[in-house]
C-alpha cells in the first residue's frame, strides 16, 4: 500500500443557505482564535465540488490532533468535512475524507474538472 505525505489540511465548514452564514462564519472566528490556522475562501452558495456554501480553513499537518478533537465537541451541528492535502484532490475529498455531522455528496467530476483546469493553467504557465 502506497504511503503520501499529508502536507496539510482543510476544513470545509458547510451551512445551510437558508440559515445563512451566521453559525459557520462564527465557528470558523471561534478557530482561528484558538488556533494557528488560514482562513481560506468563503462561499456563499453551491458551487464546484461542494453541495452547500461553506467557510474554508487551512491547518498545518503538526495540528491535526489539536483542532480536530476540538470541532468534533464545538461544531454546533454543522456538518464538517475534514481532509487532508495529499496532492490527490479527488482522493483527499472522498477516500482520505474524515466527517463531522452529516456526510454531504461532494461532486467528483467538479473536482477532477478543477484539476484539469490547474494543468491547463500550469501547461501554459510552463509555455509562457
Ligand atoms: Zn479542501
Amino acid at each position: 500500500m502506497e504511503t503520501r505525505v499529508v502536507r496539510g489540511y482543510h476544513i470545509h465548514i458547510y451551512y445551510d443557505q437558508r440559515d445563512g452564514p451566521g453559525a459557520a462564519s462564527a465557528l470558523s472566528d471561534a478557530i482561528a482564535e484558538r488556533f494557528d490556522v488560514e482562513i481560506g475562501m468563503w462561499r456563499d452558495k453551491p458551487g464546484g465540488p461542494h453541495p452547500a456554501p461553506m467557510f474554508q480553513v487551512n491547518f498545518a499537518a503538526a495540528l491535526f490532533a489539536d483542532v480536530v478533537p476540538w470541532l468534533m465537541l464545538n461544531r454546533g451541528g454543522l456538518d464538517l468535512l475534514v481532509h487532508p492535502e495529499t496532492g490527490d484532490d479527488v482522493a483527499d475529498h472522498g477516500d482520505h475524507a474524515l466527517w463531522l455531522g452529516q456526510t454531504l455528496p461532494i461532486d467528483f467530476d467538479a473536482v477532477r474538472e478543477f484539476i484539469e483546469e490547474r494543468r491547463r493553467r500550469e501547461a501554459a504557465g510552463a509555455v509562457g
